[in-house]
């Protein structure tokens, strides 16, 4: 069973396969040191107007693959990549959602792939492109071994009373309601890293790591396993996203339902899409744009960070009180590792829990301290980029070795 982030020895590379709704990323990387081997990637799969991009190092070949729908991309790049696949140990594809069912990664047999079918109901906007890339990859390479591993995984030893909303219990019993959250690889793999830079073991290390992209999510990781986290049934849930909303009281989507006539359904999608930075400032879901606009003079778009970094240092709080003690708190994704301000405008609002920061270090993204940017006595703060092609890649290559072993 694959657990952790744990050193392998020198093997052969792996091919990881990320098949969203509309792009498919691949990676032939070696799962020790993460080199990159050749990447390639498609983007506006499954309309008219596909195209693919293939990057050896500095050299880069695009082009618009003849057939634009998943197989067809799919299959156009494994066959760019032959080369490189020649060695490939295994295949590890990227998946949204592993309901109850999955706790860890797994080999992908025939099973495995029909109780994920059966999943697809829990994110039906991501799983059938997981699904499609699994399929298209398991037909091109159909004698290597395939792993699915799960964004929810991570989170799946997360106790009940993190998990359970308090709803009528048979929404839980009957149509699995519950918590089950997203980003695990990412959190699973800077928790790791952090330890690694604190010179502590994961096992006796009480964290909060908080991944801030385009999606965001905080968790709390207790020795080395999720105890509780922002995202819940969906990726909707949580903190303030690019698009996505984060916490919002239900009842505003009755009342709005009234007052405008919508259905549920449109209601769900402007909470999805045009909601989070883009709906509070009416700018752009991109923080670098959103933080521009406020240095010249919008009340809106600082407003929107404001409610963003607020919300970031309110789930720290809360879960360091399901940690019941803080050793480190740890930021990646896009804005975490990149956006000093972002970074400072939390911390300052932390020093009840005895967090300070180091000005400078934070100001170079802690590039000169190992990743810390916490001010001399405060619970260490850790900037740690993340990489979840690696501990897909790593996943991977533990579970295709272990019958051998
Ligand atoms: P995804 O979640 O799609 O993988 P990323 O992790 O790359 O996305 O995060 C994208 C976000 O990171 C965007 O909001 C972008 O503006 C932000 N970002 C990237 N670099 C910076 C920076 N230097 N300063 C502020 N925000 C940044």
């Amino acid at each position: 069973m694959a657990t952790g982030v744990s050193a392998v020895p020198a093997v052969a590379p792996v091919l990881v396969l990320n098949s969203g709704s509309s792009s498919v990323k691949l990676a032939v990387l070696d799962p020790v040191s993460g080199e990159r081997r050749v990447t390639a990637l498609a983007e506006r799969v499954g309309t008219g107007e596909a195209t693919v991009r293939v990057r050896r190092g500095e050299q880069e070949q695009a082009g618009a693959p003849a057939d634009g729908s998943h197989r067809g991309v799919i299959k156009e790049l494994l066959a760019a990549l032959a080369d490189e696949l020649a060695t490939v140990a295994g295949v590890g594809h990227r998946v949204v959602h592993g309901g109850q069912r999955f706790s860890s990664s797994a080999v992908v047999d025939d099973p495995v792939l029909a109780t994920l079918r059966e999943l697809t109901g829990l994110a039906p906007l991501h799983l059938p492109g997981n699904l499609a890339g699994i399929e298209a990859a398991r037909a091109e390479l159909p004698d290597r071994v395939h792993v699915a591993v799960f964004d929810t995984a991570f989170h799946s030893g997360m106790p009940a009373r993190a998990y359970r909303y308090a709803v009528p219990a048979g929404w839980y019993s009957q149509h699995a309601v519950r918590r089950y959250g997203f980003h695990g690889t990412s959190h699973r793999y800077v928790s790791g890293r952090a330890a690694e830079l604190l010179g502590r073991p994961l096992a006796s290390l009480r964290m909060v790591t908080v991944h801030l992209g385009n999606g965001c999510s905080a968790t709390a990781v207790r020795d080395g396993i999720s105890v509780d986290t922002t995202m819940g049934m969906t990726p909707l849930e949580g903190l303030v996203m690019g698009t996505r909303s984060g916490d919002v009281d239900p009842g505003a989507l009755g009342y709005l339902a009234d007052r405008l006539g919508k259905g549920l359904a449109g209601l769900l999608d402007q909470l999805n899409t045009r909601s989070g930075l883009l709906g509070l400032s009416g700018i752009s879901n991109d923080m670098r744009e959103v933080q521009d606009a406020a240095e010249h003079g919008s009340a809106d778009a600082a407003l929107a960070v404001e409610v963003f970094c607020y919300r970031v240092a309110k789930a720290i709080g809360a879960l360091a009180v399901a940690l019941g003690r803080l050793d480190a708190v740890v930021f990646t994704g896009g804005i975490g590792e990149h956006s000093a301000t972002v970074r400072s405008a939390v911390l300052v609002q932390l020093g009840i829990l005895g967090i300070t920061e180091d000005v400078g270090a934070n100001g170079e993204d802690g590039r000169r301290t190992g990743g810390r940017i916490s001010g001399a006595g405060s619970v260490p703060v850790l900037v740690v980029p993340t990489d979840e092609e690696l501990l897909i890649a790593r996943d991977t290559w533990e579970l295709t070795a272990e019958p051998a072993r």
